[in-house]
This record gives C-alpha cells, structure tokens and sequence, in this order.
C-alpha cells in the first residue's frame, strides 16, 4: 500500500509550527496534501488535526504522561529517572525524549542508519494505526500493550519525529491548524481552486469528518464529494440562530410573521434512530448517548419511522410535577458512571423541534413548515417527549405575550423561525432564518411572598395519589378577589405531601370560588383559606397568570418564575393577610436587575 514517510510529515509539521500567517500555513498544507497518497490522506489529515477519526467517533489520544515516560526509558534502554530529570528541565515528554535520544545516538549515526532493517522508516498509516492501538487499548493488559507499542514506535523514530509522536500519544500536538484551513487547503489541492470550497463545505455540514471528506477528494475528486449524503448515525453540523431584542424588529427580518417556539433552556440533542439503535448527539456533535439511556429509550418508543434524525432540547424536570428546571440541573448526568441512578434523580425531558431525515429521505432542503408536518407525522407525543410549543405570531404584541409565557414557564425565551419559503435547515451556519429573542438580564426576587391556595394539580409518578403542584394567588382588597401568581410544586417534604391533601380537604370544592379569578383550569379547586410562604427566582409578566392583569403590560399578569414553598405554613395568617396584588407590583417594580451569563457555546454544564 502506498504510504508516506512520517519523517516528511514531521517536516511539514515543524514548517507549519514556523509559520504565523494563515495563507502560508494553507500553502504548507496544500503542498502536504499533494504528495499524500489517496490510501492515507484520511489517516494524515486526522492525526494533523491531533485526532484518531471525526469527533463524534474517535476514541481519544491522550496517554498520560508517566505512561509517555516509562516507554521512553523502554525504548532507549534508559533509567526512568534520567527521563523524568529532563521532562522536569524541558517541560514536555517530547523535548525529552529528543533530547536523551540526541545524546545516545549521534545524529551521524542515525542519519546513517537510515534504511537499515532495524531502522525501517516509520510511515504515516503505521503511526496512525499504532496510536489508534494504544487509543483502543483497555481493560487489564492495556497499560502494557500502551507502553510496548509506543515504545516500539520510538525505537524506530528519529529524535524529531519522536518529540512529534509523543505531543500526538499524549494529545498535546497543537499545530494550531483549524478544521476551516484545512477545508481551504483541500479545495485548492483537489478542487484547483478556492471556489471548490462551497462545495466542500457542505460535504463537512453532512459528514463532519475531514479525513473522510478528504479520502473522497483524493480518490473521486468533487464530483465523489458532492454525492456524501445525510446519513443515519453520522451527526449533521447543527443549524444556528442571530439574535435581535426587538419584537418589531424580528417580524420585519422575517417578512411579518413567524414561528415562534419556546426556547427551552436545556441541552441540544440531535436523535439519530435506525431500527432499535438510536444515538445521540450534542451540539458539539460529541456522542452523548451514554448520558440519557431514558431518551434512548423515548425515541425507540416515540419516533415511528424506521430511520430518522430528530433534533430537540433535552430538558431537566421535575419528576414529580412535570415542571422544567433550570440547565445546571442536567450537569447531574454528564456522568461516565452510575448514570442509571442519576437517571431516576434527575429525571429529563424532550422537547423537538426539527427532522432533517426520514426513512431514505433528506428534509434539510425542505422549508420549515413542511419539516414540522413532518415531524408531527412521525412523532408520537408522550408525558416526556413532545413538540416544541410553538405558535404562528403576526404582530409584535403576540410575540412579546408568547415571550413572557414561554419565560414564566422557565424556558430562556423564544426562538422566532422563518416560515418562507427559503426556510431550509440551515446545517452548521448561523443566519438569520432561526432568530433568538432571550433576555439580556434578568431580574431577581429577595424576599419571600405569602400566597392563598386556591387549586391544584394531580400529581404523576412518586405523587400520583397526591397533589403534584399547587395553584397560588395574591389579594387584592380593592376587588376582595384572589388571583394567581404561580404553580407551586418544588418546596414540599414527603410529610408536606401526606399532610397537604388532609390540610386542603375541607375546603374542596366542585368548581372555581367566585373570588378565584384564574385563566388556568385547575383539577381540585379549594375556597382561599390556606396561606403558604412561596419563594421564585423571580417576578416575571405572564398572559397565564391574572394578579396586576394589564398593569404593567396589557395581556399580561405577574408571575414567580421557579416557585418553591419555602416550608412555611402561615397558619397564623387568613387569606386576607396574604400578599397583595400591589405589594407584587412593587416588588416587580424594584427588583434588582442581574446580568443573564452566556453558556459558553454548545454547554450543557
Ligand atoms: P448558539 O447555539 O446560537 O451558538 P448558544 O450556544 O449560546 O448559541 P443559545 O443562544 O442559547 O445557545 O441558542 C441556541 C440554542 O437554543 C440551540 O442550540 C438549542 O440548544 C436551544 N433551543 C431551545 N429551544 C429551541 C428551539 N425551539 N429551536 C431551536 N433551538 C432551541
């Protein structure tokens, strides 16, 4: 098979470390790339980007480095404290290993020994298949195999390629190559020119996997690369949103309506299902299947079609009441182990929004309103799995009320989606089709409100046979009316759950009390008689809630965003004395402002 010397690699490497301009590191690559035969371009590309494969499959390089050392001393019959002596002076294995293999091999030697038999240079797909050994290597034994392999590989190397193969085992080569250069370099080394780039480009959207994409072109040219298609299993670089903080605004960019969806607060997830076999995907394309083994399971049950790729948000809940949770609560699963347990404790559920593939068939090119038939066609909604809640809005009065709900009920905001006739998925670009309307801040409740409870909700799982959430309200004295503010189900000890439901008999009534003024329909309605001390992250607007209805924005009342009894029964308090209506307003009204922090992209934790 034809291959290439790793020495000639190792040159360029060290011609790339060099260089600062992007334009000559191109030049470099392009030169590289050229004289790479087709049979192990992939491997080549792959390793110069300090990888074994695509993110979403590779296993990872990353020996560490004691393990590094010991092969050395291995392989140039050294003592391992000589090793370790010059890792300390230089810092790094590699240097190191350079450095003792200079001083017991003379470079005259070496140079000599050349082509010997025991000297037989090392070619780019050995080094590549080597590493990929130690990669795999585990259970018990892999230390040994690591340490054999490796130092098998440095016996043959010359002291640069050695610095090089241990950056590369030890996951610190960082020739500062990004995937776009070298996306650059294959258009102008297999596609002539710069304008072969677009074509590339979306062969990468479909298959992010350079080595691929580069084999393809070596072998079949552009034409090969424009036939790589969407495929089951193989993660599709995600769709991206801009941002406005103008409802007018987002309407005009597009064309005077939109869809709007709640922005759920969560972890992206792109479903990948062939047969029973589903993967999942983050947003950083990062296979994150082992994390949600329920989600696997949900889109097995719920996605009926045979091979499909769905995208949604992964939301951490609250078992009990359905209620969503903030993000930070679904760090608890980005475990490697006990992941059934944290399973039953942080409890999750999704939420989709696209498809991008069914049954042989590629949506991505369809607008959006066709791919959401779609997805209603295919998915079959659950107490867990669901569509987005979306709504087509026309004026920026909808769209701010759509917003306020989506906020009240814990999500960040809204997403505001183009409906024409353009409206494609937009793979691994950020454009203007998708429009993200969040908060810039946020606001931030201090102190604790007493609130009468006058309904409830049948509770799910644990609670079932209890009630999972409650219904609150303020007073207002001026209309001697109670109205609502929020749904409480966070708070509550197992004893408050066997004591509420003896507490709350009495007062049990078939229909809402005329002095309840809800627009939400609760399942158990009670007369205004008990007050509990409720605490939320903060006071928001919500067109759900009735307490200050129209004060601070027509359609739209207060509500506690994140309520949670705080434990406290105000049994020395009658609904009367419960927080007012206009003390709620104050409280909107002074809130303190708090900066909403940026997840860092693509970040569940
Ligand atoms: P970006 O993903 O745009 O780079 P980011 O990582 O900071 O930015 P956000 O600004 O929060 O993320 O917005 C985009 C993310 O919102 C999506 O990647 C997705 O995870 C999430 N999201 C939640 N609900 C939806 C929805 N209905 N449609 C699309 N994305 C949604």
């Amino acid at each position: 098979m034809a291959d290439l010397e790793f020495s000639r690699l190792v040159e360029f490497y060290e011609r790339i470390e060099a260089t600062s301009s992007r334009l000559a590191m191109t030049d470099l690559l392009v030169a590289l790339f050229k004289r790479t035969p087709a049979e192990v371009i992939d491997k080549l590309v792959y390793l110069t980007r300090g990888t074994l494969g695509p993110d979403y499959e590779a296993p990872e390089l990353g020996v560490a480095e004691k393990l590094a050392m010991r092969a050395v001393a291995l392989a140039l019959g050294v003592g391992a404290r000589d090793v370790e002596a010059a890792y300390k002076r230089l810092g790094d294995v590699g240097s190191a290993a350079e450095e003792l293999m200079k001083r017991s091999k003379p470079a005259s030697i070496l140079e000599f020994l050349g082509g010997g038999a025991e000297q037989r240079p090392l070619t780019v797909g050995e080094v590549y298949d080597a590493l990929l050994k130690i990669a795999r290597a585990s259970g018990p034994g892999a230390q040994d195999t690591k340490i054999t392999t490796l130092a098998g590989l440095l016996k043959r190397a010359s002291p640069r390629e050695a610095r090089y193969l241990l950056r590369m085992v030890t996951g610190k080569l960082r020739l500062g190559v990004a995937d776009m250069t070298i996306l650059d370099a294959l258009a102008l080394a297999f596609g002539g020119s710069r304008s072969a780039r677009p074509v590339i480009e979306r062969a990468f959207n479909v298959r992010p996997d350079l080595g691929y994409i580069a084999r393809v072109l070596a072998e079949r040219g552009l034409e090969g690369v424009k036939e790589i298609r969407i495929t089951v299993g193989v993660p599709v670089k995600p769709m991206l949103a801009e941002r406005l903080s103008e409802p007018g605004e987002i309407l005009a960019k597009l064309g005077g309506s939109c869809l709007a969806e709640f922005k759920y607060d969560g972890e992206r997830v792109q479903a990948h299902k062939r047969g029973d076999e589903v993967l999942l995907f983050s947003r950083r394309l990062e296979n994150i299947t082992g994390h949600y083994p329920d989600v696997v399971e949900m889109v097995r049950e719920h996605v009926r079609a045979g091979e499909a790729i769905v995208e949604g948000e992964i939301v951490a809940i609250n078992p009990d009441t359905g209620e969503m949770l903030p993000f930070q609560e679904l760090m608890h699963r980005r475990r490697k182990y006990e992941v059934e347990e944290a399973m039953e404790r942080y409890p999750v559920s999704v939420y989709l929004f696209d498809i991008l593939y069914v049954d042989g068939e590629s949506l991505i090119d369809l607008p959006l309103p066709e791919r959401r038939r779609r997805l209603e066609e295919v998915v079959e909604e659950g107490e867990r799995f669901a569509l987005a809640r979306s709504k087509v809005v026309r004026s920026p009065e909808e769209l701010m009320s759509f917003f306020e709900e989506a906020v009240a009920e814990g999500c960040e905001g809204i997403m505001c989606k183009s409906l024409g006739s353009d409206s494609i998925y937009q793979m691994g670009a950020r454009g203007w089709l998708w429009i993200k309307f969040k908060r810039d801040y946020r606001y931030e409740m201090t102190d604790t409100v007493d609130l009468v409870v006058v309904g409830a909700f049948h509770g799910r799982g644990k609670r079932a046979g209890t009630y999972g959430a409650l219904l609150m309200a303020a007073y207002s004295p001026e209309e001697d009316a109670f109205k609502t503010v929020c749904k409480v189900g966070s708070g509550f000890s197992d004893e408050d759950l066997l004591q509420l439901p003896k507490l709350l008999e009495p007062y049990r009534i078939e229909h809402r009390h005329p002095r309840v003024v809800s627009k939400m329909e609760a399942d158990v309605w009670f007369v205004p008689a008990v007050v509990l001390e409720i605490i939320g992250s903060e006071i928001t607007l919500s067109p759900m809630h009735t307490c200050a209805l129209g004060r601070v924005r027509p359609d739209a009342g207060l509500a506690i965003r994140f309520p949670r009894f705080t434990g406290r029964y105000r049994f020395d308090k009658g609904p009367e004395d419960a927080t007012t209506e206009e003390e709620l307003v104050e409280m909107y009204k002074r809130q303190r402002k708090v900066a909403v922090p940026r997840a860092p992209a693509g970040e569940a934790a």
